[in-house]
């Protein structure tokens, strides 16, 4: 059988005229149109025929058909309604797809995935990128490695390294949780329609155990958002907003041996790790 591929500027344009599909902004929706991309995407998932691979906006089945082409047994969530009918249009012939319609924040996804390990691989709408990796990350699901297209900033942000200007809390979330590195950029033209700015792939791989010994995973987070809210304050400063006194905050940053005149922006996972502990250890 041939297969005719969605991903090019002919195809989708075609499709969304057949459909009447005006791609709606506030959806995020900009159609991968590039082949090339849709592959390499599918090549960083390393997926192995049967595995179990959730994709998140499948849109009218571009990079869904990749992944369905790999053999995977491929559970794509939609939100937008009038898609669902474009996809099993697209999509109809592989048995191996299935469409599940909703909003991927609202949906119980472990059960979806019949509570097994599983990849997950996307486009990710760019209006709900950081909601969509962070519940991912901070549901504990048995998520293998995520393979994702996002805002080439907000990658940058992922991987970001202390004492830089793009490192953050989002940075400290995603290297405690993953191992990530950057696939590749993709440039604008390779969408429809292009959007303002240059995105990248990116490959999180899924850390056995975090690198850092933290006691307690919330108090961990409260610390690193502390150590971010108020960006150009010294660290004591900034821990305010957690609502210790100083008295405490100078009690904590002594057992930790961690000096509060720094910024929280230069702090390693381990500095963030060890002033939770001493808090944890001293205060609780
Ligand atoms: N995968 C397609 C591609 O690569 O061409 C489409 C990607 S497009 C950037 C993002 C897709 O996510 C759109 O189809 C949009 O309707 C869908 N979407 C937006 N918000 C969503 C949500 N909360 N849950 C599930 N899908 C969503």
């Amino acid at each position: 059988m041939i297969e005719s591929i969605i991903a090019s500027p002919e195809v989708v344009h075609y499709i969304c005229k057949r459909f009447d599909i005006k791609m709606s902004k506030k959806l995020g929706q900009n159609f991968l149109i590039k082949r090339g991309i849709v592959d390499e995407i599918v090549k960083s998932a390393d997926l192995e025929p049967g595995e179990p691979v959730l994709e998140i906006g499948p849109g009218i089945g571009t990079l869904t058909q990749g992944l369905a082409q790999s053999g995977a047994q491929v559970t794509a969530i939609e939100l937008d309604t009038r898609l669902l009918e474009v996809l099993d249009t697209t999509l109809g012939q592989y048995e191996n797809v299935k469409i599940v319609h909703g909003d991927v924040l609202k949906l119980d996804v472990s059960s979806i995935m019949n509570h097994e390990p599983f990849k997950v691989v996307a486009n990710l709408p760019y209006y709900i990128t950081t909601p969509i990796i962070m519940s991912l990350l901070e549901s504990k699901l048995p998520i293998e490695r995520l393979v994702v297209m996002v805002q080439k900033e907000v990658a940058l942000r992922m991987v970001a390294k202390p004492g830089t200007k793009d490192y953050g809390a989002l940075s400290v979330a995603v290297q405690y949780y993953t191992k990530p590195d950057i696939v590749l950029d993709v440039p604008p033209k390779s969408f429809l329609p292009a959007p303002a700015v240059t995105s990248s792939v990116i490959r999180c791989v899924l850390r056995d155990k975090p690198p850092v010994d933290v006691v307690d995973e919330k108090l961990f987070f409260r610390v690193v958002k502390a150590g971010f809210a108020q960006r150009r304050k010294t660290f004591s400063n900034t821990m305010k907003t957690t609502g210790l006194s100083k008295e405490q905050i100078d009690a904590v940053l002594q057992e930790a041996g961690i000096d509060g005149q720094r910024r929280g922006e230069t702090f390693t996972l381990q500095e963030f790790a060890d002033v939770a502990n001493a808090w944890d250890k001293i205060l609780i």
